[in-house]
């Protein structure tokens, strides 16, 4: 596939989502958030669901966790306008719950499609529902936090949620030890 039919296929799967009726989610969004990046990213990045400043904007990670996130990029090498970045629900759970299985049975989909367009090199679970539903329901952040899992020909590190350590300041130190480990996958990759 060449950039511009990838191109045209994520923006066709935007378009699907930004008028999705396929869970309970869509009647509590302000405006649902796709995800953005390059149709070229050789890094993905999937969180967990919008919060209320994405909901507002319809972009991924904007608010303060999304801030964070700018500065653990740039940790790892990368900068935020070559990576991409969604997440397993594209609509905001209520209250910031987590998302319940049904929802992201529903949005998976898009997910895939976007994974399958992208065929990243890397794709980083950030946090507990991203990873358990790209590797294993029952995996722990504990263990699985910055290893390297390889499925079906795709690469998946685990990586704390940039939230974690809003709400945690002892999650901070985890939190970029497991950038850390992400820049040397990746420059051992290169
Ligand atoms: N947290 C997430 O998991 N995703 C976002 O887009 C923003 C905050
Ligand atoms: Fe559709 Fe996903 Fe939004 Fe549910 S969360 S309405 S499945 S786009």
């Amino acid at each position: 596939m060449d950039l511009s039919e990838r191109q045209a296929l994520l923006e066709e799967i935007a378009a699907q989502v930004r008028v999705c009726p396929r869970c309970r989610l869509c009647q509590t969004r302000t405006l649902a958030v796709p995800g953005e990046g390059p149709a070229g990213a050789r890094v993905m990045f999937i969180g967990e669901g919008p919060g209320a400043a994405e909901d507002r904007q319809g972009r991924p990670f904007v608010g303060p966790a999304g801030q964070l996130l700018n500065q653990l990029l740039l940790q790892a090498g990368l900068r935020r306008p070559e990576v991409f970045i969604t997440n397993v629900v594209k609509c905001r759970p209520p209250e910031n719950r987590e998302p319940h299985p049904d929802e992201i049975a529903a949005c998976r989909e898009y997910l895939d499609g976007q994974i399958a367009t992208l065929q990243p090199r890397i794709i980083c679970l950030l946090g507990r529902p991203a990873t358990q539903t790209l590797l294993d329901p029952t995996l722990s952040m504990t263990r699985a936090h910055g290893r390297l899992f390889e499925r079906d020909g795709l690469a998946f590190m685990p990586l704390y949620h940039p939230a974690a350590a809003l709400h945690n300041p002892s999650m901070k130190a985890p939190l970029e030890h497991d950038f850390e480990s992400l820049r040397q996958l990746l420059e051992s990759r290169k």
